[in-house]
């Protein structure tokens, strides 16, 4: 007896029969004498279709009114699995974001959640009801409709699995669990059964996108415990994801995963003075524009060039706001660079153990992948490459630090035309 929050995704709702299957594996921990609420995504591809209609509408739409747009999708798949569980012959309610009252920060598109009001949530809870909850939107304190980001759902589920102190936060997905890196692309890859908040969380970071990295901060800020597992294959329990100490050993390279969706802007010709970096990042930083790499090059003849990466969608804001503090910082060009993706290994056991960032380059070097720029943290190094070597990248790395397998990953997202 407990409570038990469950996230299912877009692929688990995608059609009626799979909602049906959905609302047994939501009765089932309901039968075992728990209380449940099910955080739910769009259906399918419901997201993506509307973000096509908007740039259809206009290139370049309000992003109050994106909120406004992509937040109908959700609750389109609540409203269905409260009827397909009622159906079932159990009592369900769906809830959006604004009527449980799901607090977020005052940003369209990718706003955090600041608070989650319990009182509705467990008054339902006391009437016996199954609560189905829309998953990645919430309100601003002025009533505002905020989206968390895509793939928020997962922070929702977990955020809420917080605020009611949950037994459980299981992510029910088209994956078996968490595996060393995205089965799609390597199909013979080694699932991972424990994994820490720390290693999930840099792999979710780094475009591991089977978890949305929020949902595993908040996991972490607030001990959930959290699973990932199959709706298509309930009896398996899945990948733990759990706190460093509860766990015994730590594998120098966990997983590996690409991210493709930054761009490499390079400033050159800066003079080399106090005060350069900080107007560049200060201005960026002012506009919400977060920067990922940097490299900063040696001074020649008094002047040096700034290398950084931001993601794509930030594109054109950036060049904007680098245009406005141009003459500031006298640089005598500003460059892009869209063929570029960030491959990383994530893993604790890598603390203290040099020979693992050369066996990457190696690695990479042997199957001749260039390295354009490389960043590294106490648990993680990322190197740039072009894009089109990224998943060759994987491939060499996942062989190179023993994470396949001889058993072939089963990956059900075969998803419908909407
Ligand atoms: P959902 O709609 O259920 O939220 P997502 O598409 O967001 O599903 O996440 C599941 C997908 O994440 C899988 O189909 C898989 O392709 C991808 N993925 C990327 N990296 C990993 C990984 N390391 N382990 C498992 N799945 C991964
Ligand atoms: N429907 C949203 C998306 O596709 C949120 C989610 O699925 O988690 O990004
Ligand atoms: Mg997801």
């Amino acid at each position: 007896m407990g409570i038990i929050v469950q996230k299912f995704g877009g692929t688990s709702v995608a059609d009626p029969q799979k909602i049906h299957n959905v609302a047994n594996a939501v009765i089932k921990e309901k039968k075992n004498g728990n209380d449940v609420i099910v955080v739910v995504s769009a259906m399918g591809h419901t997201t993506d279709y509307l973000i096509k209609l908007a740039k259809e509408v206009t290139q370049n739409p309000d992003s109050r009114e994106m909120d406004m747009l992509l937040s109908t999708g959700e609750q389109v798949s609540i409203a269905l699995l409260a009827m397909a569980i009622q159906q079932h012959g159990y009592k369900a309610i769906s809830m959006n974001g604004q009527q449980v009252g799901i607090i977020t920060e005052n940003i369209h598109s990718k706003a955090r959640i600041v608070d989650i009001k319990t009182d509705k949530l467990n008054k339902y809870l006391k009437e016996e009801n199954i609560i189905v909850v829309a998953g990645f939107q919430g309100v601003t304190p002025d009533g505002e409709i905020t989206t968390l980001g895509r793939g928020g759902s997962d922070t929702s589920a977990v955020a809420i699995a917080a605020a009611l102190k949950a037994d459980r936060c299981d992510i029910y997905t088209d994956v078996e669990g968490v595996y060393a890196t995205d089965p799609r692309i390597v199909p013979n890859i080694k699932k991972t059964d424990v994994i820490s908040y720390e290693e999930m969380l840099e792999l979710a970071r780094v475009g591991a996108n089977v978890l949305h990295p929020r949902s595993v901060e908040t996991a972490k800020q607030f001990n959930v415990p959290l699973r990932v597992r199959s709706s298509f294959n309930l009896d398996n329990l899945g990948t733990l994801i759990i706190g460093v100490e509860n766990m015994e050993i730590y594998k120098p390279v966990a997983g590996v995963a690409a991210d493709s969706s930054q761009v490499r802007i390079l400033l050159s010709g800066l003079p080399d003075q106090p005060g350069t970096a900080a107007k560049v990042f200060g201005a960026l930083a002012k506009n919400h524009i977060s920067v990922d790499m940097i490299i900063q090059s040696l001074a020649l003849n008094g002047t040096n060039s700034i290398a950084f990466t931001v993601d794509a969608d930030d594109l054109n804001n950036t060049v904007n706001i680098l245009n406005q503090v141009k003459n500031e910082i006298n640089t005598n060009e500003i460059l892009i660079d869209k063929n570029i993706a960030k491959v990383s290994i994530v893993g604790a056991g890598m603390v203290d153990r040099p020979g693992i960032a050369a066996d990457m380059f190696r690695a990479l070097a042997e199957n001749n992948i260039n390295i354009k720029m490389i960043s590294t943290s106490e648990i993680k190094i990322s190197c740039l490459v072009e894009k089109e070597n990224a998943n060759s990248a994987i491939k060499a790395l996942c062989k190179e630090f023993g994470l396949e397998s001889t058993e072939t990953a089963v990956v059900k997202g075969d998803l419908p035309n909407l």
